[in-house]
């Protein structure tokens, strides 16, 4: 029989794998040992694939997963061991176990050069069936344990990824409440909370380094006015801008927060009486002056701002002596006619600027509502 005939005859005979047994692949130039070979694994339960060429063998190899190749070494073409070397030196295919079979010759040597071209281990012809089923089913369990490990693996990395993502959630999500909780939600600004807690920590710095500190509080003019004038929404907007406005002409260690409704408070640790009072007079400038905004297609007046100044370490050496301290010249800088900045004195208190008459997109300083 033909090798070209015989070839043919063992592609025809490999019938569709059964995905639950592993594949042995049987490689022999020669039908009758093919068939012997078969005959021989049959009660293994295997899907058993053959080829009668070592080129044949490489095509298989290509589609299928095998546990094991059982290669016949002398063969037309390529022999047992150039075809062991050509499955080894694919990467995916270089632990793929290799017994190589051979009637011809039994010297060590032989074996040897069986090994160095990648087979694991090497059966003499004539085949003893105990041994050959003996190391097929080893090989066939191994595979099988590296498949569960595979399996394992890929399900232990599919569970690492999920708790990785989990864990970074669940970061964002702190994050995100820690955020929350000590921010203003319509400006974004520091909230009251917060600024309790920094105050004290600002002010226990500023003892310890002997630097100084100003507290600013203020407050929109007649903003219930505004309010009623432009609607809610409109009185948020300014809100909001009066925020911004706060943010952009602070500095990095300024703290700016939203003490409660149209009511700010501006921590400026390291800034002694004549730069908070210059600090408040140019915020109440720039809200006064800047540029207006626009809602409803229209522009708003700009609204004005009352500000009332306490230091460290002259108006009290806590949150809430600095606090009232600021809270009371506000009230007198409210009282004296609103738009200015007003500093605490322990005696008497000193006004600082004064409000100049309205422009036409201002509010007006006089308790009246807006045009
Ligand atoms: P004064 O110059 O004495 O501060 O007068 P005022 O009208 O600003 O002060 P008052 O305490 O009488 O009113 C505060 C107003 O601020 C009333 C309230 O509706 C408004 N306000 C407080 N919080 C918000 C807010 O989040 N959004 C808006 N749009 N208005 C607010
Ligand atoms: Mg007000
Ligand atoms: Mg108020």
């Amino acid at each position: 029989m033909s090798a070209v005939r015989r070839i043919d005859k063992t592609r025809k005979s490999n019938s569709i794998p059964d995905m639950n047994k592993a594949n042995i692949l049987i490689v022999d130039d020669d039908l009758i040992n093919l068939l012997i070979l078969e005959k021989m694994l049959k009660k293994l339960d295997l899907n058993i694939v053959k080829a009668g060429s070592g080129a044949e063998a490489l095509e298989q190899i290509k589609k299928i997963d095998f546990a094991l190749v059982l290669l016949d070494a002398q063969m037309p073409g390529l022999n047992g061991f150039e075809t062991a070397k050509a499955i080894r030196s694919n990467k995916k295919h270089k632990d793929l176990p290799i017994i190589i079979l051979s009637a011809v010759s039994k010297t060590r040597e032989f074996i040897l050069k069986g090994y160095e071209s990648g087979a694991v281990d090497y059966l003499l012809k004539p085949i003893d069936q105990f041994l050959l089923t003996s190391k097929v089913k080893v090989f066939c369990e191994l595979h099988e344990q590296k498949k569960l490990l595979k399996r394992k693996n890929k399900e232990l990395n599919r569970l690492n990824r999920k708790l990785h993502e989990e864990i970074s959630r669940r970061k964002e999500a702190q994050q995100e409440l820690l955020f929350q909780a000590i921010r203003d939600p319509l400006t974004g600004l520091f909230n009251r909370r917060y600024l309790e807690e920094s105050l004290e920590r600002e002010i226990s710095k500023a003892k310890r380094q002997k630097i100084p500190l100003g507290l600013i509080m203020l407050d929109a003019d007649h903003f219930k006015i505004f309010n009623d004038t432009y609607g809610h929404i409109a009185g948020d907007m300014v809100l909001q801008h009066l925020s911004k406005l706060l943010v952009k002409n602070s500095r990095k260690e300024d703290i700016a927060c939203r003490f409660g409704g149209e009511e700010f408070v501006l921590v400026l640790p390291g800034t002694d009486r004549k730069v908070a009072m210059q600090r408040a007079e140019d915020l109440r400038l720039i809200v006064e002056n800047g540029e207006p905004i626009r809602h409803r297609k229209k522009l708003l007046p700009n609204i004005r701002i009352s500000l009332g100044i306490a230091l460290l370490p002259d108006h009290g050496s806590t949150a809430i002596d600095l606090i009232s301290a600021a809270d009371k010249a506000l009230y007198q800088a409210k009282a004296a006619g609103r738009n200015r900045a007003v500093i605490a004195g322990p005696e008497e208190t000193e006004t600082h600027t004064k409000g100049t008459p309205g422009n036409r997109n201002s509010l007006d300083s006089k308790n009246t509502a807006p045009a």
